[in-house]
């Protein structure tokens, strides 16, 4: 029997079974399937530009280094190379890191989780095989996706409606949706916010008053909900709001370049990248409602709540673990990026081990 289930094949579950393994805590890593992959925001980021140490330039740096001394041709080849590092590369590394050295300790499980319950004194885990695994510790680290917006589109009198015009787009950094992450890609250029609530009129500001961005705000058929006062910012800012819907999207095959935007009634954006802030579409954390975890505050919908957890990552459950973008601490604001994933997830897996070698401790002395 493992003492640590972790479910998500993401940066927190990654971060969180890594240092388990590290730790020699037997724990079992429940991937998730194509499914949930898909529908992750693990899927899509091609480029992570926020981390110290996680940056292609010092790969690039001691690679060169190497192949000057050795062969010039290469050490340019080297040079002039996009060495993207994606979240999908850290998870893979992650888990050659984990077969390599730990594999003894973690057993890799790639099915989704589909159900659980609390059991005894732990939880029991059900894979969508029907598979049971039972542990005293569990985290979860399932993820969020974020609302896409719909483009109205129509080709010989068939409705081809839907997302998925979006999504060549989002995995090549050209629609863009963390502002700490990617904001900065906007300097100097025409970007599109899509969104209608306060948060896309924060981020268009933002944009402004950070980088100087040249921005526009379409709200895609959404009455605009900003604030008076933001509403009145937009302005001050030269901010332009357009509210039609969108029906088509302009711009490289594959989604490699962003040329803009026709709206209904024929308007037509020219833009080179495009900023979604439309909010949540979904927090994953169906499993953790069922355990009784308790949710933020908030006016949404249950499923689009984020997971109250302490400073540690533990829910309102005891030895229940929420950690990366579906977690919210009651201390601060909501994190969402690649080092708070990790961050949560090293603190639960830190707690995790301290209460089982405190118990071994206990029984030690007690002579139990
Ligand atoms: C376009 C984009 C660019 C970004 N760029 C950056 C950046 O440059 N720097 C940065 O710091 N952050 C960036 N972020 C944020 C970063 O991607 C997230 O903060 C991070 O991926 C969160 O990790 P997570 O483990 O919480 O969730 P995810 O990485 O989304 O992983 C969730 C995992 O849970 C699995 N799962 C879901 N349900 C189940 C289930 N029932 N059973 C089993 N598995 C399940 C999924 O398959 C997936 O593997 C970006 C986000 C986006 C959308």
């Amino acid at each position: 029997m493992p003492d640590l289930i972790v479910v998500g094949g993401g940066i927190g579950g990654a971060a969180a079974a890594l240092r388990a393994g590290q730790y020699h805590l037997p724990t079992v890593w429940v991937l998730g399937d194509r499914e949930t992959h898909r529908a992750s925001r693990a899927a899509y980021v091609r480029n992570i530009d926020n981390m110290l140490g996680v940056h292609p330039g010092i790969v690039q740096e001691k690679i060169g280094t190497v192949l000057r001394e050795a062969h010039g041709a290469a050490a340019e080849a080297v040079a002039a190379a996009h060495l993207h590092i994606s979240t999908a590369d850290l998870v893979a590394n992650a888990r050659a890191r984990i077969a390599a050295d730990f594999v003894e300790h973690v057993r890799f499980v790639e099915e989704r989780a589909a159900e659980a319950v609390s059991a005894g004194d732990g939880f029991r885990v059900r894979l969508g095989s029907g598979a049971l695994f039972e542990a005293p510790f569990l985290i979860l680290a399932t993820g969020v996706m974020d609302r896409q917006p719909v483009v109205h589109r129509s080709k010989g009198g068939r409705d081809l409606s839907g997302i998925h015009w979006v999504y060549p787009y989002a995995n090549q950094e050209t629609f863009l949706y963390c502002i700490r992450c990617e904001g900065h890609l906007t300097a100097g250029r025409r970007v599109a916010v899509l969104g209608a609530g306060d948060g896309a009129a924060e981020v268009a500001l933002m944009l402004r008053e950070r980088y100087g961005s040249e921005v526009q705000l379409l709200t895609a058929g959404d009455p605009a909900r900003w604030s008076a006062e933001r509403a009145r910012l937009l302005d001050l800012e030269g901010v332009k709001v357009l509210e039609g819907r969108l029906v088509d999207i302009h711009g490289e095959r594959q989604g490699t370049a962003l040329h803009g935007f026709t709206l209904e009634g024929g308007a037509r954006v020219e833009v080179d990248l495009a900023f979604v802030a439309m909010g949540l579409f979904r927090v994953y954390n169906d499993l953790a409602r069922a355990l009784g975890a308790a949710l933020e505050e908030s006016e949404g919908p249950p499923e689009r709540r984020h997971v109250l957890v302490d400073r540690r990552g533990e829910t309102s459950v005891a030895n229940l673990f929420a950690v990366g973008d579906m977690a919210r601490r009651r201390d601060e604001g909501i994190m969402k990026q690649v080092y708070t994933a990790q961050e949560y997830a090293v603190r639960a897996v830190d707690a995790i081990d301290a209460r089982r070698r405190k118990d071994r401790r206990a029984a030690l002395l007690s002579g139990t």
